[in-house]
């Protein structure tokens, strides 16, 4: 029986397991695959987090993961089905494994969301990515696009500038929702061009991607783009199917919790991207973890 089970091991749950750790409390992360920092490791350059400016979101994952371990937090692998209630026992049930927690944090992030066209499922891993840090650099050379004007699309877009011939950001509107200095050095490179108003509505080809057809919202006007390969950065979604049935959530499927992370049902707790708040971000996830930490520790104490 562990104090705490915290699952998921981005930024919200390696600090709840530092913070949990100094408590004194045994702590056990669980974590999907084993490679922590959530979708910080995907991310190229870090810009906005305290210190640490410039970092690559790989490199600031395993110093958080690093943390972690050197306060002897346990992990383990598993990807989470279901949490049982009995009492002030918890059970966490992975395929292999059950294990047992007075309190769990339930720190499980978002994923990309789908853009939902045709083509997208079928040319997935042949020119179809959600991953351009993980991906980029297969297109040397070549012309990609970019779906999407949040912080992930232009960054995307950025660092596949740095390589591609050509990059174009296809946005469905005629502003960009990204931060206002990531615009500005997207404006700047000559080789991006942004297509405003417009959606990405097919993507095609036979082996790998070869075209995309675009519609502009504003004209009506549809057209092709010969590109070899479309990242998708339309947003993220809550990874919270296993817990529909056990808490409390928002319509968009975020576990409804406030700033002390607590959900409606004692014990457990949600804490980074997959809680319900405004801004979704490295800064606001640790800080998650922390005080997910200490509203487990007022719940050991009122017991
Ligand atoms: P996001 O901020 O939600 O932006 C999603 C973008 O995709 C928006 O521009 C949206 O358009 C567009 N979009 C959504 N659905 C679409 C669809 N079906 N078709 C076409 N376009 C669609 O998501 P994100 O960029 O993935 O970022 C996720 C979170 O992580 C955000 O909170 C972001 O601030 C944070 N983040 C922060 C940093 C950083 O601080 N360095 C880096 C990465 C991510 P509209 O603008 O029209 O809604």
């Amino acid at each position: 029986m562990f104090d705490v089970v915290i699952i998921g091991s981005g930024p919200a749950g390696l600090t709840a397991a530092i913070y949990g750790r100094r408590a004194g409390l045994s702590v056990l992360v669980l974590e999907k695959a084993p490679m922590s920092g959530g979708q910080l490791i995907n991310t190229y350059e870090v810009d906005n987090y305290p210190g640490l400016q410039g970092m690559s979101g790989f490199d600031m994952g395993m110093k958080f993961r690093e943390h972690a371990e050197s306060m002897e937090a346990e992990f383990a692998e598993g990807e989470v089905l279901e949490i049982r209630l009995h009492g002030e026992t918890k059970e966490v049930v992975t395929k292999n494994h059950v294990y047992e927690a007075r309190a769990i944090i339930i720190a499980a992030g978002a994923t990309h969301s789908r853009l939902d066209v045709p083509g997208e499922e079928e040319l997935r891993g042949r020119g179809v990515s959600y991953c351009a840090t993980c991906d980029g650099a297969f297109f040397r050379d070549k012309i990609t696009a970019v779906a999407g004007g949040g912080d992930v699309a232009v960054e995307d877009a950025i660092f596949l500038s740095r390589f591609c011939k050509k990059v174009y950001l296809i946005h469905r509107r005629d502003q960009l929702r990204a931060a206002e200095m990531l615009q500005q050095k997207l404006f700047a490179l000559s080789n991006v061009e942004i297509l405003w108003d417009s959606t990405v509505e097919k993507i095609s080809g036979l082996e790998q991607v070869e075209h995309i057809s675009i519609r502009n919202k504003q004209t009506g006007e549809e057209s092709e783009l010969k590109v070899d390969g479309v990242f998708i950065a339309v947003g993220i979604r809550p990874q919270s199917e296993s817990y529909t049935s056990l808490v409390e959530m928002d319509k968009m499927g975020y576990l409804v919790a406030g700033e002390d992370c607590r959900t409606n049902v004692e014990g457990i707790f949600a804490a980074g991207d997959i809680r319900t708040k405004d801004l979704r971000q490295v800064v606001t996830a640790v800080a998650d973890g922390a005080n997910a930490v200490n509203s487990v520790q007022k719940y050991f104490l009122s017991k």
